[in-house]
């Protein structure tokens, strides 16, 4: 793949509606007086209407680690509650490193990506092993972490530490892509996206340059209709002038996300208990509970599909009975549709062949495990249903 950027960007400078950006031709692209002023002008706007957000109250780096790791993929909104109660949880990252990954999982249930819970986990009890339970400051050292990139370094060690390292995240790139008309997808210059972040980094002032790009980002150069006119940087923005801030950043064409259908059972004992199972570590949603089910075979009935993969996955007979409800859910590589059915226990123990772990659990116990998101709907079913139930 070519790589674009310096090109790019001097494909820009040909262009009729030039500004000071166009004239930058080599590493740095943009000169040093308009360097200046970005920064400044960013950083007087921060001054005004940066975020007051939770974290940027700490200079603990285990609490900036935690609250880096659960923006990577999740709105700022929906993390504060989970920051909090995450710092009651495990206020140190000692307390984190001795948790069970049981209680580690269910403080991040709902949150997604179940991975980031995983390793922070596992490198809270890295650092207890390799630092002494110190947070490395090291660039290096931290980049060795599970879980951690370049950015997601740069964010913890500029805002911790005040060191001076870029950060290129979701919003960062968008700002980046606009401020230079970036004519390709992010993706396909990263590089030099990099080099913009670096070559922009306020070295004197990291820690708050960072957050000051990000916030424009979040508040001002947003995905749809970015507000150009409160735009500190509307007077080099390339993207600006030229009227195109809203078709850019140029989306990378993507194929249709795959779908599954799957049979998923609700299955009851006479003890008015219901069969759980705990998925392997390895993949998707590793450690996190579910409802036992599997993916429908072509010209196979939910129904004959539930019967099957219960009997192959748990050892055990069923019956399959009602309907109870149907559940969309997006991952980032497929999309499923869970068709649950309530089923009763006939014969045999559970075994965990597929799983790493099952439990009969009532529905006032389930609220103890970790489940994905899909299926918290199908308890809410649940509990819906047996209020309805308990009306009539
Ligand atoms: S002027 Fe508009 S497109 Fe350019 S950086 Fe500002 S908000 Fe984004």
């Amino acid at each position: 793949m070519p790589r674009t950027p310096i090109n790019a960007l001097k494909a820009t400078a040909s262009q009729p509606q030039r500004n000071s950006l166009d004239r930058a031709d080599d590493r740095d692209r943009l000169p040093g007086s308009v360097v200046v002023n970005l920064r400044e002008t960013l950083l007087l706007w921060y001054g005004h209407f940066g975020r007051d957000l939770p974290w940027r109250q700490s200079r603990d780096p285990y609490a900036i680690w935690v609250s880096e790791i659960m923006l990577q993929q999740t709105q700022v909104k929906t993390v504060i509650p989970y920051y909090e109660r995450w710092l009651t949880l495990f206020p140190t990252l000692s307390a984190l490193a001795i948790a069970e990954q049981q209680q580690v999982l269910k403080a991040w249930e709902g949150l997604g990506y179940y991975a980031r819970a995983r390793n922070l986990h596992r490198a809270a009890q890295d650092i207890m092993l390799r630092h002494q339970g110190v947070f490395p400051a090291s660039p290096a050292d931290v980049m060795q972490l599970p879980g951690i990139g370049r950015t997601t370094a740069g964010g913890i060690l500029s805002a911790a530490f005040d060191q001076p390292m870029a950060i290129l995240d979701g919003n960062v790139k968008r700002v980046l892509t606009r401020l230079v008309a970036l004519p390709v997808p992010p993706k396909r210059a990263i590089a030099d996206l990099w080099q913009l972040s670096e070559a922009l980094l306020d070295r004197q002032q990291p820690r708050d340059f960072n957050q000051a790009i990000m916030d424009l980002g979040a508040t001002v150069c947003m995905p749809h209709q970015p507000l150009c006119s409160s735009c500190p940087w509307n007077g080099h923005c390339e993207a600006y002038n030229q009227g195109i801030q809203a078709e850019l950043p140029m989306a990378e064409t993507r194929a249709p996300l795959p779908h599954k259908s799957i049979g998923v059972a609700v299955i009851w004992n006479d003890q008015g208990q219901i069969l759980i199972d705990r998925r392997r570590q390895e993949g998707l949603l590793g450690g996190l509970w579910e409802f036992p089910g599997g993916k429908v075979e072509p010209g196979e009935t939910v129904e004959a599909c539930i019967q099957r993969e219960i009997r192959e996955e748990l050892g055990i007979e069923i019956t399959v009975g009602d309907h109870l409800i149907v559940v969309d859910h997006a991952y980032s590589h497929f999309r499923v549709t869970l068709n649950v059915h309530h089923c009763r226990h006939v014969s045999g123990e559970p075994q965990a062949i597929e799983c790493d772990e099952v439990r009969w659990v009532t529905l006032t116990d389930i609220d103890q495990y970790p489940f994905p998101k899909a299926n918290v709907q199908i308890i809410e079913a649940l509990r819906h249903g047996e209020t309805s139930t308990d009306h009539h």
